[in-house]
C-alpha cells in the first residue's frame, strides 16, 4: 500500500451518485453542436449525471477526426446549462488543461495514450499544480490506464497527479492494446485493475467498457463483470446516432440503448453484497469443518495401517503406493479443476502427516 495516496477525497460530492455506480455517459467525440446537444438532452432525460464528450481526439494515424478543439468546449458548455449535468473531457496537455478549465469544464481526464507518456503527464500535472487551490482541491481528474499493459506507469501518472495536489483522484480501466486478434479492442487483463485496487485501496476505480470491448453488443457484460469486481463507476460512449459517429462508432449506443444497459446491471449495495457474501462464508465455513473431519477419519485410518505394518514387521514408506496413490489423485483433481501443483502440494502435507504418525506407532516399543 502507498503511504503517498493517504488522502484521496471523494470523486463527487454526495449525494451526487449515493451508494449507486458513478456513471459518465457521452459521445466518443463531440462533433456539432446539434449532435452534443441531443445527445445530452436524452441522456439528461434518462438520468445521466456526467456527460463526457472527447473535445481533442487522439488518432492512431493522421487523417482521421482529430476533434473539433476549443470551439466544442463551448457545446459542453450548453449542456451544463440547459440539464445541469456535469461534463467531462479528454486532456492531453498543460494546454488543453488551461483551456478545458477555462470553459468551466467539471471533470478532467487523461487518456491512455498520454498516461504512457510520463513528459506528457508532468505537463499536465505542472498545470494542475500551478490552480488556485480552491479549484485544485475540487476538480476531479481521472486517469486511464496507459495502453501498455504497465501497472507501475499508471500508478506513477496517478502519483504525478496527486503529488500535484489532486485530491478527486480516480482511476479508468479501458484495457490493453494487444498485437493480433483478439475478441476484445483492449484485453482487459482484469488482474492490473485488480492489483491496483489492492494497492491504493482508497482509489476509485472506473471501468470503460465501450474501448475495452469495441463494440456496442460487449458493454453489458463487461460493465456487469466490473460491477460484480467492485468497480465504483462506469463511463460508456453514448451518441444519438452511432451509424453516424466519426469516431469509434462501433462501440457506441444511442442514449436509449444506454438506458437499457444500465437498467439490466445487477448492483451490489453494499448490504445485499455482505448478506450474500455472508451466507457464501457460511458455506466455506461447513465445508471446511468437513474438511478437518474427513482428514481426521484419514488420519485414524493411517495409524491403522500403521498397526497392520508394526505387526506385520513392514516399512511405514511404501514408495510405489505413494507415487501411484499421488499420480491418481493429480488426474481426478484435474477433472474438478484443482491445479496440480495445489492437490500435490496438500496431499504431500497430508502424506508426511501419515507417515509421522504411523512412524510413532511403528517406533513404540510395546
Ligand atoms: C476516449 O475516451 O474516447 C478515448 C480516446 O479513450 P482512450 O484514451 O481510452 O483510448
Ligand atoms: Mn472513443
Amino acid at each position: 500500500m502507498y503511504m503517498i495516496f493517504d488522502d484521496i477525497q471523494p470523486l463527487f460530492e454526495e449525494p451526487l451518485f449515493g451508494s449507486d455506480p458513478i456513471v459518465l455517459a457521452g459521445p466518443c467525440s463531440a462533433e456539432s453542436e446539434r449532435q452534443v446537444l441531443d445527445t445530452a438532452d436524452a441522456l439528461a432525460a434518462g438520468g445521466i449525471r456526467i456527460f463526457r464528450g472527447g473535445v481533442w481526439k487522439p488518432r492512431t494515424k493522421p487523417g482521421g477526426f482529430e476533434g473539433i478543439g476549443s470551439p466544442a468546449l463551448q457545446w459542453l458548455g450548453k449542456v451544463r446549462e440547459r440539464t445541469g449535468m456535469l461534463t467531462a473531457t479528454e486532456v492531453a496537455s498543460r494546454a488543453h488543461l488551461e483551456e478545458a478549465l477555462a470553459a468551466g469544464i467539471d471533470v478532467l481526464w487523461i487518456g491512455a495514450r498520454t498516461t504512457a507518456n510520463p513528459f506528457a503527464v508532468q505537463d499536465i500535472a505542472d498545470g494542475l499544480a500551478a490552480l488556485p487551490s480552491g479549484l485544485r482541491e475540487s476538480i476531479p481528474v481521472l486517469v486511464k490506464n496507459p495502453v501498455n499493459p504497465d501497472l507501475e506507469l499508471w500508478i506513477g501518472a496517478l502519483e504525478r497527479i496527486y503529488r500535484a495536489g489532486i485530491r478527486r483522484l480516480g482511476a479508468i480501466h479501458r484495457g490493453f492494446s494487444s498485437y493480433g486478434k483478439h475478441i476484445y479492442r483492449n484485453p482487459p487483463k482484469w488482474r492490473i485493475p485488480i492489483e491496483l485496487r489492492r494497492r491504493i485501496p482508497s482509489l476509485p476505480v472506473i471501468c470503460d467498457p465501450s474501448h475495452l470491448g469495441g463494440r456496442r453488443e460487449y458493454i453489458a457484460s463487461l460493465s456487469q463483470q466490473a460491477l460484480d469486481m467492485g468497480f465504483d463507476g462506469l463511463m460508456i460512449e453514448s451518441h444519438c446516432d452511432p451509424a453516424s459517429a466519426l469516431s469509434d462508432s462501433a462501440q457506441q449506443v444511442t442514449p436509449a440503448e444506454l438506458a437499457a444497459i444500465l437498467a439490466g446491471l445487477r448492483r451490489h449495495t453494499a448490504s445485499s453484497s455482505t448478506e450474500s457474501l455472508s451466507q457464501l462464508r457460511d458455506s466455506i465455513d461447513r465445508i471446511d469443518i468437513e474438511l478437518l473431519e474427513l482428514l481426521g477419519k484419514r488420519m485414524a485410518l493411517a495409524r491403522e495401517i500403521g498397526r497392520y505394518k508394526r505387526e506385520h514387521s513392514m516399512s511405514v514408506v511404501q514408495s510405489g503406493r505413494y507415487n501411484d496413490l499421488m499420480q491418481n489423485r493429480v488426474d481426478d483433481a484435474a477433472r474438478l479443476d484443482l491445479s496440480a501443483d495445489f492437490v500435490s502440494n496438500i496431499l504431500s502435507a497430508i502424506h508426511e502427516e501419515s507417515v509421522r504418525q504411523q512412524v510413532e506407532i511403528c517406533s513404540k516399543q510395546d
